[in-house]
C-alpha cells in the first residue's frame, strides 16, 4: 500500500509536469484524479475511492465499464488482428458494421465514410459537401451555415463552424474560414416554433445559398455549446428550407446518436432525413475512438462523377477492426432490450431528482431529455471546488460554466440516479447567491 501510493506520487508528478488534459492548462493547479479501473457504472480511484459516474466519459459508456459482451468483442477481435490499413484491403468488421449502420440510421443513408474521431467526421462531412458541388459544377458553394451554440469539434473546419463565442474558438478566429452563422432557435424541445427563428435562417439562406454547401447542426440537443434542447419543428422547416435554396443538410449525431435524447437518433424526433449525418461518441459503447460519416448513394455517386472521380479523405486508422467489432457488439447489445423504456426511466429519474433544483435561487432553469439532465445556474461554477466536492461524495460530474449535467451509461440504477441528483441539488443549495 505505501509502495502503491508512492507509485501514484511519482505519476501524479509526471502527469502534472509533462501531460496536458482536455482544454487545460500544461502547468495548472486543478486537481487531476487518477483512475485505477472502472466496472458498470463506477469509477475507481487509486486510493480505493469510488464515484458513481454521471458523465459516460462525455457521452460514450452507454453500457457503463468493462461490460463482459464488449471486452469479449475486442478479446475475439484482437486474436485476429487489431489493424490492417484500409486502402485496397477490407474486413468482416467493418462491413457488418456498416451494414448495421445504413439499416438503423435515418433512410437515404447508405453509403459510409469510417473515420477515428467525431472532429475527423465533420470535416469529412464539409468535404463531401464541397466535393458534391463542385461535381455538379457549382464551385461557389463552398461556405456553410451553422447555429449560434453550436459545437462541432475542435479542428479547423469543424472549428470554423462552432459559434464563435460558446465554441471555445474565438482565438482562432482570424484563421478559419469565415462561415454563417444563424441565431439558435429561441423554442424549447416540445414546443412550437417560432416563426422568427425560421426567418432568422431564411434570411442567410435566401441571400447566400449560391455560396452555401451545407446547414450543419446538432439536431435537437445543442451539446458542449450550452446543452441547450430545441423543438424539432425548427428541424422539419430547416430541412424544407436546404430542399428550397439546394443546401446540404449535415446532422451532427456524434453526441444525440445511440438514443441520448430519447430516440435512435434525434433526427427521428423530426422525422427527417439528412444528406449527410456524422456519428461517433457513443458508437463503440466508450471503447475506442471512431466515428463515421453518412451520405445518400446520390451524393456518393456524384462525388465520383466529378474531378478527380474519388472521395479526397483517406485516414491511416480507417475502419480500424477492433473499433468497428466492438461497435457493432455495442449496438447489437443495445437492441438487445428494450432501450426506449429504459430511457424513459432515466428520464423519470432526472426528473424528479433535478426537480429539487429548480426553486433554488442559485438556479436559471432545469432541463431533461432523454437520458440527459442540465441544472442551468445564473453563475458560472467554481470547477476545482465543486469537482472536489462532487468526489468527496462519490459522484463523477463535470459541469462547465453555468451548466451542471448528467449523462449517465444507460445500465444505472434508479438508486445510483438519485445519488448523482441529490449531490448536484445539495450543492447548487450551498454555492453563493
Ligand atoms: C464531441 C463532439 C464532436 C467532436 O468529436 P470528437 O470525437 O471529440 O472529435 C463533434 N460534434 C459534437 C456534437 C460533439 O458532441
Amino acid at each position: 500500500m505505501g509502495q502503491n501510493l508512492a507509485f501514484d506520487r511519482e505519476l501524479q508528478s509526471i502527469d502534472d509536469q509533462h501531460i496536458w488534459h482536455p482544454y487545460s492548462a500544461m502547468h495548472s493547479n486543478s486537481t487531476i484524479y487518477p483512475i485505477e479501473s472502472a466496472n458498470g457504472v463506477r469509477l475507481k480511484l487509486t486510493d480505493g475511492h469510488e464515484l458513481i459516474d454521471g458523465m459516460a466519459s462525455w457521452w460514450c459508456a452507454i453500457h457503463g465499464y468493462n461490460h463482459p459482451v464488449l471486452n469479449r468483442a475486442v478479446i475475439d477481435q484482437l486474436d485476429k488482428m487489431s489493424h490492417v490499413m484500409f486502402g485496397g484491403l477490407t474486413h468482416e468488421p467493418a462491413v457488418r458494421l456498416v451494414k448495421k449502420l445504413i439499416d438503423i440510421t435515418p433512410e437515404d443513408l447508405t453509403s459510409v465514410f469510417l473515420v477515428d474521431s467525431g472532429s475527423i467526421s465533420v470535416e469529412v462531412a464539409m468535404k463531401m459537401a464541397i466535393q458534391y458541388w463542385c461535381a455538379r459544377d457549382r464551385p461557389a458553394k463552398k461556405q456553410f451555415v451553422s447555429l449560434r451554440n453550436g459545437y462541432h469539434g475542435d479542428t479547423f473546419g469543424a472549428m470554423s463552424v462552432c459559434d464563435p463565442i460558446t465554441g471555445m474558438h474565438g482565438l482562432f478566429s482570424e484563421a478559419l474560414p469565415a462561415q454563417f452563422f444563424v441565431q439558435s432557435p429561441q423554442c424549447g424541445f416540445g414546443n412550437s416554433a417560432r416563426k422568427e427563428d425560421l426567418d432568422a435562417l431564411e434570411a442567410i439562406l435566401s441571400k447566400n445559398h449560391q455560396s452555401i454547401a451545407a446547414l450543419i447542426l446538432e439536431p435537437v440537443v445543442q451539446g458542449a455549446g450550452g446543452m441547450r434542447f430545441y423543438s424539432a419543428d425548427y428541424l422539419r422547416w430547416a430541412r424544407d428550407l436546404c430542399n428550397q435554396y439546394q443546401v446540404l443538410l449535415i446532422a451532427d449525431e456524434i453526441a444525440t446518436g445511440f438514443g441520448r435524447s430519447g430516440k435512435l437518433f434525434a433526427c427521428e424526433h423530426a422525422d427527417i432525413s439528412p444528406d449527410i449525418m456524422c456519428i461517433g461518441k457513443a458508437l463503440t459503447g466508450g471503447y475506442m475512438t471512431l466515428a463515421a460519416t453518412l451520405t445518400s448513394d446520390h451524393i456518393a455517386t456524384t462525388i465520383d462523377s466529378g474531378i478527380p472521380g474519388v472521395f479526397m479523405h483517406g485516414p491511416t486508422f480507417m475502419a480500424n477492426p477492433l473499433a468497428c467489432a466492438v461497435s457493432l457488439a455495442s449496438i447489437q447489445l443495445l437492441e438487445s432490450y428494450d432501450w426506449s423504456s429504459n430511457l424513459k426511466r432515466i428520464n423519470s429519474g432526472l426528473e424528479s431528482g433535478l426537480s429539487g433544483c429548480r426553486d433554488l435561487p442559485q438556479t436559471a432553469d432545469v432541463r431533461t431529455l432523454g437520458a440527459i439532465g442540465v441544472v442551468e445556474l445564473k453563475n458560472p461554477v467554481d470547477m476545482g471546488s465543486i469537482t472536489q466536492h462532487f468526489v468527496d461524495a462519490g459522484v463523477w460530474i463535470r459541469p462547465f460554466g453555468k451548466l451542471i449535467y448528467l449523462m449517465p451509461p444507460y445500465i444505472i440504477e434508479d438508486r445510483d440516479l438519485d445519488q448523482l441528483c441529490n449531490v448536484i441539488c445539495e450543492s447548487v443549495e450551498s454555492l453563493a447567491q
